[in-house]
């Protein structure tokens, strides 16, 4: 028989952390926790395959399956000394979802399980408090009523409120333990009458429709969404954890609450968290009453009145602060936990590696690197390449004047600014369009994640540190001011109303998730620079990598920016962006619509000097370090006027008649560009464009050499090539240009000619094309377009679909098709280097600066990467993991 069910508790626990696959992140490290002797209500794990299996039998749980929970409840009943269903010594359970990723409250949970009319009477002897029996019976029903059997939480609030009302109670607080059974009533009479079946009174029939239910919840529309937006196979499934309930609202010497071994935001090594006294766990998270800090320096740091779990109740604190110090050192990372103080008695209820900002990561490595806890390649892998983004976002220029029109919690770091919105769907909407927001909500849920992705900033005005929306912004890398209770939301006017002023929705706001600050208006912000423990970590990096970055720069603003950031060359340079530019453009028009040679070169006379003027600029930033330059690649009719208006302005402004125009670009028009007369096609049939750019690059790389002092070797790139012949014709070309460059400024210049490996032909035949190429760059964008013979312009409108309806995971404009074009890339490499073993291999598509892809691009052997300036440390730092786990 499979093993479906790992008990754990009382000092020991079937599973442990390594088996996080199956017990699912919560399910893993309970077990680990109850091994090593630390105070974990027993419970048991049903693994995740069993969530398929539940899947597979139409919803229904297997005998197998109820026979193993049964028996591990047993175990909990004789660890516990009480008896499921029992009506003296009634045992009670939380039933709670556990994926492999956290995927916070995307799934459901149900609490206070094996209440009835009976045992509810027991809890209440029991407890010696017949109130909160009562009150934890209709949380119960309210809860299950909810998620097992399908009633919208509203009209069990309904009920609550009316009741409330006619009692004359403003908070829960104030309701005795008769009124909370008279509520019970109306509860279970309500849902009768709803579904036409009473409340299950069987503990049984409550737990094995508990258990369904949160297998169920692995499909909700939430979960589905997050799983999307993280990549988290649906095969996966979640485990369930069936667990002893501990209460944290029995009374004043209860409490409960969250807490992180470090700070999450600045990842300084202090205890940071928050507790509530008197409150189940849902109650801290759910912010809607303010949580008490854990620490008394915490306290008195944010000015709060409230007594700390340190004051308050010195013992728990002290044995909690025991066990943080030992989870860190067993972990030896820095641990999110939730714990529960039952009539002073602490309880562990989960331990995981806390969520952090970047900068928090970043400082949390580097220390525990000086703290001798991890080795400076584990401080490199404790990064996540794709995290950096957030250190690489802007920030507030200190120098500018804030108009501070409220403020909150420094939830999630970063400053955005943008328009006023109000839901989800608005952010989305204005997404779509390209428009910038920043949503503001009063707190926000699971439902809202679509929108938070979508905003380039979240501002609520209720909730702490732990608030579902700090959370999920500071995961997101988005810029968040949480609680910013100074603030109020008038939904029903679209109003946010700050000191002093009333914004209306679509009101320019920014928000500096770092300070909390809410200002009006837009804001000059400041671009990020590498430093401090950044700084470090990069030095491991860099220590740790086998291939180099380089930098897609087409402009010397790019290229400064790039070298700052670390790019060690230009990868590519898109020669074709530097025409777009102010007069270049009219120039450029010239060439394009003359009708003979002797036209084209008049006008390439005039591009000269500027494209020359260009690749000094580029060649003098990069001081030595190598520049590849890219031949002229798209179609020439991007450059010319498209609209009527547009045709006729243009022809005006270069005098030409626009009918000419018109029929010079219905000449160039083409039913498949991407395909069509583009890349080195062009110098093929216009050699004269060719020679223009060879020249520009070989002069400024004699006036670069002059200027610096610094060799300059230009790396020249042929676009789009299929045939050996098609090179051997532009090579020929470049080459006579650099004998006459050489020979008038009489001075030896050396210079590689390569070709962008971009059409399955040149892949297929790379070891016929290396007798030519002096080097290969992986253009795959047109690789994976060519490849897939899916337009890149146009994929965007079904690639969805297709990952909604699971025929593919990732975009494979994102992130490289391993299998297809990553088997052309391995061919062409492993052929390149048959003819050229010396051959320096590349990649510049967009791929080039994604964490998954560069992985590949170590494991092909490519010798670096080429990627936006702003990729370049994600790339530096992707490519030093590649190579640590390479290594390993
Ligand atoms: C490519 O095709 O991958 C490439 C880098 O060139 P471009 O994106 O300019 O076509
Ligand atoms: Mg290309």
């Amino acid at each position: 028989m499979r093993k479906w069910v790992y008990t754990f508790g009382g000092g020991v626990a079937e599973g442990s952390r390594t088996e996080i696959d199956q017990l699912g992140g919560k399910g893993a490290n309970l077990a680990e926790m109850a091994a090593l002797g630390l105070p974990v209500p027993p419970g048991l794990t049903i693994v995740s395959d069993a969530c398929g299996l539940y899947y597979k039998n139409e919803k229904t749980l297997c005998d197998d399956l109820k026979v193993q929970v049964l028996q591990g409840i047993s175990g909990i009943e004789a660890a516990t000394g009480r008896a499921f269903g029992d009506t003296s010594h009634p045992l009670l359970l939380s039933v709670r979802s556990g994926s492999r990723t956290s995927m916070p409250g995307m799934m459901d949970t149900v609490l206070n399980l094996g209440l009835n009319d009976h045992t509810v009477e027991a809890l209440g002897h029991h407890s010696g408090d017949a109130r909160f029996a009562w009150d934890s019976y209709r949380r119960f029903i309210q809860m299950y009523g909810d998620v097992v059997m399908g009633l919208d939480h509203e009209v069990f609030e309904e009920i609550l409120e009316d009741e409330k009302a006619r009692l004359g109670h403003e908070l829960d607080t104030e309701m005795s333990a008769v009124e909370w059974q008279h509520v019970v009533k109306l509860y279970k009479d309500m849902l009768e009458q709803e579904l036409g079946e009473p409340f299950p009174q069987d503990p049984h029939v409550q737990l094995w429709g508990a258990i369904g239910a949160v297998f169920s919840s692995w499909m909700n529309p939430r979960a589905k969404t997050y799983r999307l937006l993280h990549n988290i196979p649906e095969a996966w499934g979640t485990s369930v954890t069936v667990q002893t309930m501990v209460f944290g609202n029995l009374g004043s010497t209860s409490a409960t609450g969250v807490a992180f071994t470090r700070n999450p935001s600045t990842g300084a090594r202090e205890l940071y968290g928050e507790f509530l006294v008197n409150a189940q766990g849902e109650d801290v998270v759910a912010g809607i009453r303010t949580p008490q800090s854990i620490t008394e320096a915490a306290r008195i740091d944010s000015g709060s009145d409230k007594p700390s779990l340190e004051k308050l109740m010195p013992e728990a604190f002290a044995e909690f602060q025991a066990i943080c110090d030992r989870l860190e050192s067993h972990y030896r990372d820095m641990q999110d936990l939730e714990f529960t103080i039952e009539r002073g008695k602490l309880w562990m209820l989960q331990a995981r590696a806390g969520k952090r900002t970047t900068k928090a990561a970043m400082k949390v490595a580097v220390d525990m690197v000086s703290e001798g806890l991890i080795s400076e390649q584990e401080a490199v892998l404790r990064i996540e390449p794709s995290s950096l983004d957030q250190l690489l976002h802007p920030t507030i220029d200190p120098r500018v004047e804030r108009h501070v029109i409220g403020s909150g919690l420094p939830a999630s770091p970063g400053a955005a600014s943008g328009a006023i919105v109000f839901t989800a769907e608005e952010a989305v909407e204005a997404e779509n369009e390209g428009r910038k927001v920043i949503l503001v909500r009063v707190e926000t849920s699971p439902e809202d994640i679509h929108g938070m992705h979508a905003a380039q900033g979240i501002l609520t005005t209720r909730g702490g540190m732990t608030s579902h929306a700090a959370v999920v912004a500071r995961g997101m890398g988005i810029p968040c001011v949480s609680g910013a209770g100074t603030m109020r939301v008038d939904l029903r006017n679209e109003k946010l109303i700050g000191l002093g002023v009333t914004l209306t929705k679509g009101d320019i706001v920014t928000i500096d998730g770092s300070s909390g600050q809410v200002l009006k208006g837009e804001v000059p912000m400041l671009q990020p620079e590498l430093s401090g423990d950044f700084a470090q970590l990069m030095v491991w990096a860099d220590a740790a990598r086998r291939m180099t970055v380089r930098t897609n720069a087409d402009t010397p603003g790019d290229a400064r920016a790039a070298r700052s950031f670390g790019a060690e060359g230009i990868g590519l340079c898109r020669t074709e962006h530097m025409f777009f530019e102010g007069e270049r453009i009219h120039v450029m028009r010239e060439m394009i619509l003359a009708e003979d040679e002797a036209g084209r070169r008049a006008a390439l006379d005039k591009l000269l000097p500027m494209q020359r003027s260009d690749f000094t600029e580029l060649f003098t930033i990069m001081h030595g370090l190598p520049v590849t330059i890219r031949m002229l690649d798209p179609p020439l009719h991007e450059f010319l006027p498209k609209s009527d208006e547009e045709i006729e302005e243009v022809a005006n402004a270069m005098g030409l008649e626009p009918g000419f125009m018109r029929r010079r670009i219905d000449a160039l028009h083409e039913f498949n560009p991407m395909l069509g007369h583009r890349g080195c096609r062009l110098a093929i049939s216009y050699p004269e464009i060719a020679e223009m750019q060879a020249r520009a690059i070989f002069e400024a790389a004699v006036a670069a050499a002059r200027e610096t002092g610094a060799p300059v070797v230009p790396e020249i790139m042929v676009p789009l090539v299929g045939l050996r012949s098609e090179l051997d014709y532009v090579k020929a070309v470049i080459d006579r240009v650099a004998t006459e460059v050489m020979g008038e400024a009489k001075l030896e210049i050396s210079y590689l000619v390569g070709t962008m490996i971009e059409l399955p032909r040149a892949a297929i035949r790379a070891h016929i094309i290396a007798e030519a190429a002096e080097f290969f760059s992986f253009g795959t964008n047109d690789l994976t377009q060519t490849t897939f013979g899916m337009s890149r312009d146009d994929a965007a409108r079904f690639i969805p679909t297709y990952q909604r309806k699971g025929i593919i995971i990732q975009d494979p404009f994102v992130s490289l098709d391993f299998d297809g074009v990553g088997e052309l890339i391995r061919i062409a490499a492993e052929r390149g280097r048959r003819t050229r073993p010396d051959m320096k291999l590349g990649i510049c598509g967009e791929h080039g600066g994604d964490p998954t892809s560069i992985h590949f691009c170590e494991d092909v052997g490519l010798d670096y990467v080429s990627c936006s300036p702003f990729r370049v440390p994600i790339a530096r730092l992707s490519a030093a993991q590649a190579a640590i786990k390479a290594r390993a």
